[in-house]
């Protein structure tokens, strides 16, 4: 082939191909430094890859200014290989562009050179987007191996507890189906897990009520709460061990409910042999003192009474007194006892609430009848200042006694001449009891402990002696049983008001409603 039809082929190659192509002449400064190049010839491609325009006859530090400190490589690497250096292929950034470059460049002759460049700036960004995405790929892998490592933990720390805790614990699936057994259960029951596990409720051991007959599977508590999706307590079921002793049990069952659906239920159990037995030795110690111990005050009572009248003789004035005396000290005995059986009583858990409708003005006509002697003697007067005829669905004894206690503590605690002002109000969802008086009040910093046994505030003792500290915290304990809760606003020798208020499912419970029954529970 003639040298010019391979000049031609040449040139049509270099122009049509994609890469681009520029041929340049490297200026160098007195030191022969680089300093600068000239785009002598470029190919068709050359605009179109480097994003430059009509480069032919210009410097690089014109077309781009900032070059030089931007990318200081580009003039080291040309300055080398137009000097007669080996031809370098590299990569580079150019911010100002902010593309990427694959370049390769030779010399053909002294301070000339040739690049040839290729824009990569898509295949960095891929690049790029793999590495980012590779990272994240590793972050979430590192994530993953975290979260297993932490759901190991917290499983080893759940079994630890399981296997920590005192009470027996099964947990069964929705149907009944026991899948777990801490170690304490197995105690209790005598069985292994192997021996529960797996099995239906009826299968793993049998229950018992009250009166010691077995429970059918349907009717036993787990699938109750399975069933009725609600928490059961109960301390009147008998477990039955493997060697078929049994065991009375103190029973949480817990319904585990996932987005409105019961998937199983956790039944917490505890033995309560000792609790029961300590039970009945408080029952039996409460039959006998109420009989033993107000049996014998009762009898002084009505002995001293007899004397009084004279029954045995004529007895003088000192006597008389001294009677008096004795008198006070028996009825403060007999108070005092009645107080401590009420509270043994209470504590026992064995009083049953009997509700009924209450007519609030009824229960303050009999109240105040009752109280009428003691208040006379200190000339104190008892009103009723409730505007509306109220009334009330709760245990009436209950009630009555709280009220009775607000109203004793008002008498013995309101200087000679007084009023005592029962008033009662409906609230949305309650009824409130109250008992103002213009006494002696409750010392500020005292207050917070007036309804723990024995509490006394220091006036009150000083005034009254012979006070239980018992009156409200029985009052409070009653209050519990039926649900309602006691307060009391005071202020030291201004007065008391005390209040008992009552939870009422809604407030249409006013006297005129006739259509009222008597409801026992
Ligand atoms: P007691 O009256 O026998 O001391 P309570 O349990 O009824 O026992 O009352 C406990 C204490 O509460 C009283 O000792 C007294 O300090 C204080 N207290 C109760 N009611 C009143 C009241 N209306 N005014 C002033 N103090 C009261």
């Amino acid at each position: 082939m003639k040298s010019s039809s391979c000049q031609i082929i040449y040139k049509s190659f270099f122009d049509n191909m994609t890469d681009g192509l520029a041929c340049c002449r490297m200026i160098f400064d007195a030191q022969e430094q680089p300093i600068d190049f000239i785009y002598l010839k470029v190919n068709k491609s050359f605009e179109k890859v480097s994003k430059l325009k009509r480069v032919t006859g210009k410097r690089i530090t014109k077309l781009i200014p900032g070059i030089k400190e931007s990318n200081p490589e580009l003039f080291e690497i040309y300055g080398r290989v137009s000097l007669g250096g080996k031809q370098e292929t590299f990569e580079t950034y150019i911010k100002s562009l902010g593309e990427w470059f694959s370049i390769s460049t030779y010399s053909t002759q002294k301070k000339f050179f040739v690049v040839i460049m290729q824009n990569i700036t898509k295949q960095k960004k891929t690049e790029k987007n793999l590495e980012d995405t590779n990272r994240a790929l590793l972050n979430v892998f590192q994530d993953i191996q975290e979260d297993k490592k932490a759901i190991a933990h917290a499983e080893a720390r759940y079994k630890f507890l399981l296997e920590s805790i005192g009470d027996g614990m099964v947990a069964t699936d929705q149907n009944g189906k026991i899948i777990l057994i801490n170690r304490a259960g197995e105690q209790m029951l005598g069985r292994t897990n192997r021996q529960v596990v797996g099995k239906m409720l009826d299968g793993a051991w049998p229950v018992l009520d009250e009166k010691g007959d077995q429970l059918p599977e349907i009717k036993r508590p787990v699938i109750n709460a399975l069933r009725s999706g609600t928490t059961i307590k109960s301390s009147s079921y008998f477990y039955v061990r493997k060697d078929g002793t049994k065991i009375p049990v103190a029973i949480t069952i817990t319904p585990v409910i996932v987005k409105n659906k019961t998937i199983g239920a956790i039944d917490i159990f505890r033995d309560i042999t000792k609790e029961k037995e300590m039970e009945k030795l408080r029952t039996d110690f409460l039959s006998l003192a109420s009989h033993q111990l107000r049996t014998p005050l009762s009898g002084t009572k009505w002995l001293i009474e007899t004397m009084q009248r004279g029954a045995i003789g004529k007895i003088n004035q000192q006597q008389k007194e001294y009677l008096w005396q004795i008198y006070g000290l028996n009825e403060r005995m007999i108070k005092l006892v009645f107080d401590m059986l009420n509270v043994l009583r209470l504590e026992s858990e064995v009083v049953i609430v009997e509700k009924k409708t209450v007519f609030v003005s009824n229960l303050y006509d009999e109240i105040i009848k009752s109280a009428d002697p003691a208040a006379k003697e200190q000339k104190i007067t008892l009103q009723n200042i409730m505007k509306n005829k109220v009334i009330v669905e709760t245990d009436a004894q209950m009630l009555s006694t709280i009220l009775d206690c607000f109203v004793s503590n008002a008498i013995n605690y309101s200087p000679v001449g007084e009023k005592i002002l029962l008033d009662a109000k409906e609230e949305p969802n309650a009824v409130v009891l109250s008992v103002e008086d213009k006494g002696i009040g409750i010392p500020k910093v005292e207050q917070s402990r007036i309804f723990e046994k024995f509490y006394r505030a220091s006036n009150a003792k000083d005034l009254k002696p012979t006070g239980t500290g018992l009156g409200l915290h029985i009052a409070k304990m009653l209050a519990d049983k039926i649900g309602a809760k006691v307060s009391f606003e005071s202020k030291e020798n201004k007065g008391s008001t005390f209040f008992v208020s009552i939870p009422q499912k809604s407030n249409g419970s006013m006297e005129k409603n006739n259509k009222i029954k008597n409801i026992t529970n």
